[in-house]
Formats: C-alpha cells, sequence, structure tokens
C-alpha cells in the first residue's frame, strides 16, 4: 500500500490500555475534520455505552478466523486473549480518496504495520506514571478488576516498545496532549512530498505563469 500521489497519511496510534488514546483520538477528530479512524473488528464483549459499529465491529471467534482466512485484515493481533484486526479495505479505500486514517491499534500491529507502510507515521502515548495509569483504568469503571490486573501487567510490555515510534505524546494535561497529537498530524499534513501532490495546479500555475 503506497501512499504516494494524493494519498492520505497513515497515523498509527498505540499506547498502554488506559493511557488516554481513545478519549485523545475521539477529541482530535472533533477538532480536525480531515481525520478519519478505522473501527476495529474484535472478538472481545461488548462494554456498556459502546455501539458495533462505532467503536468496534463485534465479532465472534468463527467470524473473525474466517475475516483472516479471506485476508481482509490489513493487521491483526490477540490482545489480551482477544483478537484484535483493522479492515485491509477501508484503510486503503479512505486514503486512497486522499483522507488521512488514524489506526488505534497495539505495538504488535503497529509493527505489522509499519513493515507493510513503511511511510506511516507512528505515535506512543504514555501516561505520566504507572499509578495514574491505575487510576484511569478503574476511574473508568468499564473493566473488572481481573480485566484491569491483567491490563495493568501487559502495560509495562507494551511501553518497552515505546523507542519503535516515531513520535512520543506524554498525556498528563489531556490539552496538552490533544494539542501535541495535533501538531503532528498537522506538520505531516504540511510536509512537501504530501503538499506537492494535493497543490500540484497551484504549484504548475505558479511556476508556469511566464512562460
Ligand atoms: P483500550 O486499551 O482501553 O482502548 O482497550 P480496547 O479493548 O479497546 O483495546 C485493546 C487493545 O487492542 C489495545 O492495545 C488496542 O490498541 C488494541 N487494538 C484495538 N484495535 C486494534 C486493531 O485493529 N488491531 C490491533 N492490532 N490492535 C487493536
Ligand atoms: P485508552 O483508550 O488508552 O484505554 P481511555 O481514552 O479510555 O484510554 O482513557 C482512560 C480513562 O482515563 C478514561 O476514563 C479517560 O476519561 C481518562 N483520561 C484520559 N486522559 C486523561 C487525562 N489527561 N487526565 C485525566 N484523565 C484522563
Ligand atoms: P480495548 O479492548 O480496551 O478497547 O482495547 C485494548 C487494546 O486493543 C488497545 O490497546 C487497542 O489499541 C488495541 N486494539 C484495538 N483495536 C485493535 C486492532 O484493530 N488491532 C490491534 N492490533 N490492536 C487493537
Amino acid at each position: 500500500m503506497s501512499q504516494a500521489g494524493g494519498q492520505g497519511t497513515l497515523f498509527v496510534i498505540s499506547a498502554p490500555s488506559g493511557a488516554g488514546k481513545t478519549s485523545l483520538v475521539a477529541e482530535m477528530l472533533r477538532a480536525d475534520s480531515l481525520l478519519g479512524v478505522s473501527v476495529s473488528h474484535t472478538t472481545r464483549p461488548m462494554r456498556e455505552g459502546e455501539q458495533d459499529g462505532v467503536n468496534y465491529h463485534f465479532v465472534s471467534r468463527e467470524q473473525f478466523e474466517e475475516m483472516i482466512g479471506r485476508g481482509d485484515f490489513l493487521e491483526h493481533a490477540d490482545v489480551f486473549g482477544n483478537y484484535y484486526g483493522t479492515s485491509q479495505v477501508w484503510v486503503r479505500e479512505t486514503l486512497a480518496k486522499g483522507q488521512d486514517v488514524i489506526l488505534e491499534i497495539d505495538q504488535q500491529g503497529a509493527a505489522q504495520v509499519r513493515r507493510l507502510v513503511p511511510e506511516c507515521v507512528s505515535i506512543f502515548i504514555v501516561p505520566p506514571s504507572a499509578e495514574v495509569l491505575r487510576q484511569r483504568l478503574v476511574g473508568r469503571g468499564t473493566d473488572a478488576p481481573e480485566v484491569i490486573e491483567r491490563r495493568l501487567d501487559e502495560a509495562e510490555a507494551e511501553c518497552s516498545h515505546a523507542v519503535e515510534f516515531d513520535y512520543l505524546v506524554v498525556n498528563d494535561d489531556f490539552d496538552v496532549a490533544l494539542d501535541d497529537l495535533l501538531a503532528i498530524t498537522r506538520s505531516c499534513r504540511l510536509k512537501m512530498s504530501v503538499q506537492q501532490a494535493r497543490f500540484a495546479d497551484l504549484l504548475t500555475g505558479l511556476t508556469g505563469a511566464n512562460q
């Protein structure tokens, strides 16, 4: 999957569970109409307040395995004992329309995407401390205590991959972290390789006006 010639930029965002990536990405979408987020497929149970097709496409393990067999996923991974995966077709079609796409995926998926789409831009979000991470997971009130313990255990392993990403954002003050994320997406959009395709006619007009 190439991003050349008027294609949108693919952003990959990972973080330990509870770091705030879902809340931050939701605000990024509100602030920037050129951004879209990929809705993953998952086999984990739906949380209260979640909607099928909005937060995730919730499917059974059988359905997920059929989709793997058909090659429907750009990447997929087993996270906390559940399958999660990104639709290949949706991502490809959305980038082709020139829209930027965010993938909110775990570090295993991020590594797969970096191999498949080397020009993607990857961002890792961390909480200000392990204690704050625990407080956020407990405060969110969506997971059972044993699920929270499992997610905290996994957080260390997830964070050990932070250095593989292009950017690091610390989510201490929410608005500062949001600003940092929007600065990254905005500056990527201003790159010459991206702007050149978007403003091809303008550049031609400006350089060829007196010929
Ligand atoms: P959260 O950590 O509170 O957002 O919990 P979720 O249950 O929504 O997500 C669990 C893990 O699965 C997180 O690490 C996500 O980044 C990851 N995840 C979600 N969607 C995908 C996906 O499509 N592919 C991959 N590889 N990981 C995903
Ligand atoms: P993730 O998607 O990474 O698991 P969430 O977006 O669900 O994380 O955030 C976990 C919890 O922490 C939520 O209850 C959210 O409202 C809260 N939260 C996120 N960022 C901050 C922040 N900067 N300060 C305080 N609470 C936050
Ligand atoms: P949750 O179950 O709390 O919604 O998500 C747990 C973890 O799964 C998060 O770290 C999230 O980023 C990851 N995740 C969600 N969707 C995908 C996906 O499609 N692919 C991968 N690899 N990870 C995902």
